[in-house]
């Protein structure tokens, strides 16, 4: 599919012989190729150009230490720096709060909102051991709050009544409540998307959670979406203030370059990958995994 990025770089430091340091030069020549293995994978420009300056800082002056050859070196230190702005660990979700807590899911529509609150839903169920309640409060598309009733009997988790009618803070609010009197850890509360961000959508998050106060506000987004990323991660960071990403359709051919971005542009982590159509088909984010991913 795509030739690698060390493949790319031996190729360039191969005409090199008997170097010290690597030079200005070489290390420019190795930034063209490691700029547009970067856009390849999805990664956003802005983001592109703050990290090839990044690895050109690192990299200009450099010993080539013996052992490695100058590609291998180059490919080390733009792996460093991609994990380093991935994060060195994996992110857990926190539901370190009172019960219950809640866990607010906002997104694009078709970003796969509805799929991973239930796949979440049922790790913090069967795996955590956590009694968790799902509310949808996806009150504008026909059948949202069905789809997640659906799931909801597919996979043992209990669902809010759906009450014909009620507003997304209304159902917010009714969610907190039922859980508060049903003893429940967790309320996933699963709202609405639109096709584009738009005002109405930005000041019905920002209306649900001033309702609902969650511990954690994850932005679910498809892992292909390509320069939107940084536009779509920095509005909802500014409106809502979410404290995580969750990466949908890793399964898919993609390289996973949104990770970069959107973490870059809004300095929260992802949590969460999505890597199937399943209700299983959820894992914990690994930086070292997605920077290999990314590099090719
Ligand atoms: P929503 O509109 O954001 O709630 O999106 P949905 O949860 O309804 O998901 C839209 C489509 O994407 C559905 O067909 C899901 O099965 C699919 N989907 C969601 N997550 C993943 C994933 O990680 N991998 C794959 N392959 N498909 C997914």
């Amino acid at each position: 599919m795509f030739e690698s990025l060390s493949d790319r770089l031996s190729g360039i430091f191969d005409k090199l012989t008997g170097r010290g340091a690597l030079s200005e030069n070489d290390v420019n020549e190795a930034l063209r190729e490691i700029r547009r293995a970067l856009i390849e994978a999805d990664v956003a420009l802005p983001i592109v150009r703050s990290f090839t300056d990044k690895v050109r800082n690192r990299a200009v002056g450099a010993e080539v230490v013996k052992s490695v050859t100058p590609g291998q070196m180059v490919v080390k230190i733009v792996h460093d720096q991609l994990v380093e702005m991935l994060g060195e660990e994996a992110h857990p979700i926190d539901l370190n709060a009172p019960a219950p807590v809640a866990i607010m899911m906002v997104g694009l529509q078709g970003s796969g909102k509805t799929t991973t609150t239930a796949k979440l839903a049922r790790r913090l169920t069967q795996r955590d051991k956590r009694k968790v309640l799902m509310a949808s409060l996806d009150t504008r598309r026909p059948a949202a709050q069905e789809q997640l009733k659906v799931l909801g009997e597919q996979n043992g988790i209990d669902t809010l009544p759906i009450i014909e009618g009620q507003g997304p803070v209304e159902i917010a609010k009714r969610s907190m409540s039922a859980a508060k009197l049903g003893g429940y850890d967790v309320v996933m509360l699963d709202t609405a998307g639109r096709i584009h961000i738009d005002e109405p959508l930005m000041k019905e998050m920002a209306d649900v959670k001033a309702a609902a106060q969650p511990h954690e506000i994850l932005l679910v987004a498809d892992s292909l979406t390509g320069q939107d990323a940084v536009n779509l991660a920095k509005s909802f960071d500014e409106r809502v203030g979410i404290t995580g990403i969750a990466l949908t359709r890793m399964d898919g051919d993609g390289r996973g370059g949104a990770a970069l971005s959107m973490q870059a542009v809004t300095g929260k982590p992802v949590k969460l990958i999505g890597t199937g159509e399943k209700s299983d088909a959820l894992e914990d984010f690994h930086p070292k995994r997605i920077a290999d991913r990314i590099l090719g």
